[in-house]
C-alpha cells in the first residue's frame, strides 16, 4: 500500500515472533496505518528506520505519534511508560504487564498525558468471540469448561522469557482463554482455586487448573497445559439454560447445540489495529485488566506442584 499523509506511523518496539507473524502483516493491511520505525537489539527491518533503544526513538522521531510494544511483559513498562511521557500513544501486547500495578500506573500516566493507552487482547478478536457474547447474554450460564492444551516447544521455541518469573508460563497463552471468557460472560467469575505444576529449575508454571465461582451457582473450569503433542486444543464450551455454546480453534468457530454457526479467517490482529486507530480518533483509552487479575489470583491461591523438568530442545530439533 503506498503511504499517504493521513496515515499515522506507527513504530514496533520488540521485533520477535509476534511483531513478524502479525503485527507487520496488519499494518500492512491497515488503512490507518503506516509502519515508520523499528526498535529492535537484534534484528533490522529493512525500509523503515531502525533503532536499538526506545529513548533513541522518541527522541529522533516526534512525527511518531503511536509504538505497538510487542517485547515480553517483564520489560514492558519502562517502554511504555517513557512512551507515554513523551506524549505518544501506546498498544502494549497481550499480557499488558509482568504486574497489575504497573498497568494501572500506565493508564494513570496517559490520562494524564492525555494520550492512548491500549491494553490489547487479541483474542477477543477472534472470529466467533463476539456472536458468542451476544448469545450468552441473555442466558443463564450453569457450567463452562476451558481446555486450552498446546506444545509449547511449536509455539514458543528458545524463548526463555515464558519460563521466567513474570513470563507467565502456561498462562501466556492461558490468559487467552481468560481474555475471551472475561469478554462473553454477561456476569464476572472469581478464582476460588487453583493447581499449578512447575517444572524442577522453572519459575513458571507448564500446567494448570483453575476453578471459578460467579456468586450464581455456575461451575467453571479451566485446564491449562503445555505439554500437548498431536493436534492442539483452544476450546471454550458453556452450558446455559436454553442450549449450549461451543467456541473452538481459539475463537475462531461457534457452534450452538452440535450446529456449527461460524468459522472465520484469523484476522484478530487487523482488528486490534483498528481498535487503536479508533481509540486514537476518540482520544481515548482501553485497559480491561481483569484476564491478568485472574492470573494473579491462580497465583495467589495456588497449591503448587513440583513435575518432571522441561528440556527446551525445540531450537536444535527444529
Ligand atoms: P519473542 O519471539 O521472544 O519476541 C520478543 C521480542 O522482544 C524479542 O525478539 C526481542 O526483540 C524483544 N525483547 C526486548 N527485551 C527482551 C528481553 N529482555 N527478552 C526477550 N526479548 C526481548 O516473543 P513473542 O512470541 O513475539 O511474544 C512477545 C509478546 O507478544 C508476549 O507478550 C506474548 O505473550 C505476545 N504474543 C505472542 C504470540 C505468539 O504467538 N508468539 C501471540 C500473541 C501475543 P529484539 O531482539 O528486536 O529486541
Amino acid at each position: 500500500m503506498t503511504a499517504t499523509e493521513t496515515e499515522i506511523p506507527v513504530a514496533i518496539v520488540g521485533v520477535g515472533k509476534i511483531a513478524r507473524d502479525q503485527h507487520m502483516p496488519s499494518i500492512e493491511r491497515s488503512p490507518t496505518f503506516r509502519l515508520a520505525a523499528v526498535v529492535s537489539r537484534n534484528a533490522h527491518v529493512d525500509g523503515v528506520e531502525n533503532f536499538s533503544t526506545v529513548g533513541a526513538l522518541l527522541e529522533a522521531r516526534p512525527d511518531i505519534p503511536a509504538l505497538a510494544l510487542c517485547m515480553p511483559p517483564q520489560v514492558r513498562f519502562e517502554a511504555a511508560h517513557a512512551a507515554l511521557l513523551a506524549g505518544r500513544h501506546v498498544m502494549l501486547e497481550k499480557p499488558p504487564g509482568a504486574t497489575i500495578a504497573e498497568v494501572r500506573a500506565l493508564q494513570w500516566l496517559a490520562t494524564d498525558k492525555g494520550c492512548t493507552l491500549f491494553a490489547s487482547w487479541h483474542s477477543r478478536y477472534a472470529h466467533a468471540v463476539d456472536d458468542a457474547r451476544q448469545w450468552l447474554k441473555e442466558r443463564a450460564v450453569r457450567h463452562v469448561s476451558i481446555v486450552w492444551k498446546e506444545d509449547v516447544r511449536r509455539w514458543h521455541p528458545g524463548q526463555d522469557w515464558v519460563w521466567q518469573a513474570g513470563g507467565l508460563g502456561v498462562f501466556d497463552p492461558g490468559i487467552n482463554a481468560l481474555s475471551i471468557l472475561t469478554a462473553i460472560l454477561p456476569h464476572p467469575v472469581h478464582v476460588t482455586t487453583s493447581e499449578l505444576s512447575f517444572p524442577q529449575g522453572r519459575d513458571a508454571p507448564i500446567a494448570a487448573r483453575v476453578d471459578f465461582a460467579n456468586g450464581r451457582g455456575a461451575v467453571v473450569e479451566a485446564v491449562f497445559d503445555w505439554r500437548q503433542e498431536g493436534p492442539q486444543t483452544w476450546d471454550i464450551d458453556v452450558v446455559t439454560d436454553d442450549g449450549t455454546l461451543k467456541l473452538s480453534d481459539g475463537g475462531a468457530r461457534l457452534a450452538i447445540d452440535g450446529a456449527k454457526r461460524h468459522a472465520g479467517d484469523d484476522r484478530e490482529y487487523d482488528g486490534l489495529y483498528a481498535r487503536f486507530a479508533n481509540l486514537i480518533a476518540t482520544g481515548t483509552s482501553d485497559v480491561d485488566l481483569s484476564p491478568l487479575v485472574h492470573v494473579a489470583d491462580a497465583f495467589m491461591l495456588a497449591r503448587r506442584v513440583n513435575v518432571a523438568p522441561f528440556d527446551d530442545d525445540s531450537v536444535s530439533s527444529a
